[in-house]
């Protein structure tokens, strides 16, 4: 009796275990640790989510529950963003999108839909309208707002941030009347409010709802999936942020796996980092902190002054001291320290920093610089000999560039955006988009890692060409250096036996098309943890807003 019972145990375990499933006839690409590009054939996935192992030409196939065809179809690792900000996509993809408007009519019809498919939506945010491309070039007023919707509050920001229109009821929620004044610095007219000013309104909208952040997570899952991004390093993440991420794993909704750096500072909430949580799909790994602002604004912690302004050098967020004390109390609790970097004086705050926390916590806790744009060439090596992870974005490359060419003398260019003099130095690099800043979509960014070129192949040869990097370095950055920069090259990153098969299947092969078309890729479909997650139906595209 006792001897059936096993032998029917032994048989059901075997028959659960054999549950796998062969992806197979496809052009599969990844790249192995030194970032040469591997090829395989195919992918036996177990009843787990994982990879058992990649099948090459000419083996025999094994036997599988489940056998699919890839029809040659290219199949790479899925990406990992190593720097994003979840919900901030998520809402901005739910707010009403006004880029490209054509005149005060079509920003009319746009809010009047918006409201129409939108009941739930408390107060109507949009953004991205520009009164310069109309054939009237007046901004737009309460008034025009008000005639399409006056039952709740509308707020809408003009594309470059600087000026918001509010109708009716945004004022009289906001307690602004006739007799309002403008703050320093602000103005105020028909509705309009710039500058300064904006806070009148702004500091009125409520906080989302907790519903409302579901829901933004959601949608940003959705957008993420759609472009092959299977992991993020999820920055900046408040408590509010994190809350969400836990309700939506204990819903089983979580898709995308997010190793989270909380906003500042450890949470409060989260005082040490967690274990991998929700079958690997969520790990509050790390703390993040800022050493200055952004090169567009000015913004950005120079050495010597701005090209463009021989008044300012940019501003520090922090002491030497300050920033060593608050990182030093992170490390302490075991956290992963990330610090947002973009000028030369802040990039060498920072690595003197981590030069400090290695000299108390040792070399292996992997300090990351975010973005590292402008770096003092004389800095560049002490990133790769204090073993610190670089993690850059791309396409901030090809957006910023013109506006670099104005705030930098070529000088202070020459170790900018600078992927391959930082793997030179043996910095580890991790490559991202910072979404919603850029497009989470990770293509753009590999073409323009590859070719220092933007997507329509601008400038001609590339701009400081001598920092591309080779194909394999680049898919390295985006699938492995993103996995390593959260520790988490055991589990993510590569489509070895042991690992997550989180992969994608994509419309080209990578290595067989010329930078731009590459930037044009498409996404096919996105499998996590051995399941097909999100699927391309015919003619749509992933919905992502005004990118
Ligand atoms: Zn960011």
């Amino acid at each position: 009796m006792t001897r059936t019972v096993l032998a029917l145990t032994a048989a059901l375990l075997a028959s659960a275990a054999s549950a796998s499933t062969l992806i197979d006839h496809a052009n599969g690409i990844q790249v192995d640790a030194s970032g040469h590009v591997q090829h395989f054939t195919g992918l036996l996935i177990d009843d787990d989510g994982k990879v058992v192992r990649l099948l090459h030409p000419g083996e025999p196939l094994p036997k599988a529950t489940t056998a699919i065809d890839a029809r040659g179809q290219t199949v790479m690792p899925g990406f990992i963003d190593a720097h994003g900000h979840v919900l901030g996509l998520g809402f901005e993809a739910l707010q009403l999108n006004l880029t490209g408007t054509s005149s005060i009519d079509d920003l009319k019809q746009r809010l009047r839909d918006y409201a129409a498919a939108h009941p739930e939506v408390r107060w109507i945010i949009g953004t991205g309208w520009n009164q310069e491309l109309w054939p009237v070039k007046n901004f737009p007023t309460s008034a025009d707002l008000d005639s399409v919707v006056s039952d709740r509050p509308v707020v809408l920001e003009r594309v470059d941030g600087h000026a918001i229109v509010a109708n009716s009821a945004a004022m009289k929620a906001a307690g602004v009347t006739a007799a309002t004044q403008a703050p320093p610095g602000g103005r105020i007219e028909n509705g309009l409010f710039v500058d300064a000013a904006r806070g009148l309104i702004e500091n009125s909208i409520p906080a989302p709802t907790a519903g409302e952040m579901d829901a933004a997570l959601d949608k940003a899952q959705q957008i993420l999936l759609g472009f092959g991004v299977t992991g993020v390093g999820a920055m900046s993440v408040s408590s509010d942020e994190w809350a969400t991420f836990r309700r939506a794993g204990d819903a089983g909704k979580l898709q995308v796996r997010l190793m989270a750096y909380g906003l500042n500072g450890p949470l409060p909430e989260v005082p040490k980092p967690t274990g991998w949580l929700y079958g690997d799909h969520l790990r509050m790994a790390g703390a993040k902190f800022f050493a200055d602002g952004a090169l567009g604004s000015r913004g950005a912690w120079l050495k010597k002054p701005y090209a463009d302004d021989p008044n300012t050098t940019g501003l520090p967020r922090h002491s030497d001291a300050e920033l060593r004390a608050m990182e030093d109390r992170a490390a302490a609790a075991g956290f992963q320290v990330a610090t947002h970097a973009i000028g030369d004086a802040a990039n060498a705050q920072v690595i003197g920093t981590y030069e400090w926390l290695n000299g108390k916590y040792g070399t292996n806790r992997r300090w990351r610089i975010e973005h590292a744009q402008i770096v003092d060439c004389a800095d560049l090596p002490r990133i790769g000999r204090g073993h610190m992870i670089a993690s850059m974005q791309p396409t901030h490359q090809t957006s910023d560039r013109l506006m670099a060419e104005k705030r930098l003398d070529p000088a202070r260019l020459k170790c900018a955006y600078a992927w391959q003099s930082m793997l030179r130095t043996g910095a580890k690099l991790a490559f991202g988009t910072d979404f919603p800043v850029e497009s989470p979509n990770p293509f753009p960014g590999l073409s323009a890692a590859i070719s220092r070129q933007d997507v329509n192949g601008q400038p001609p040869g590339g701009w400081y060409p001598e920092e591309r990097v080779t194909l394999g370095q680049a898919l390295h950055a985006y699938t492995r250096g993103g996995a390593y920069a959260g520790f988490a090259e055991d589990r993510i990153g590569s489509l070895d036996p042991g690992k997550w098969a989180d992969f994608v299947i994509v419309d080209r092969d990578p290595a067989k098309v010329n930078p731009q078309e590459l930037a044009r890729t498409q996404v096919l479909e996105t499998w996590v943890g051995g399941k097909k997650l999100w699927s391309r139906e015919p003619s749509a595209a992933p919905t992502e807003r005004g990118k």
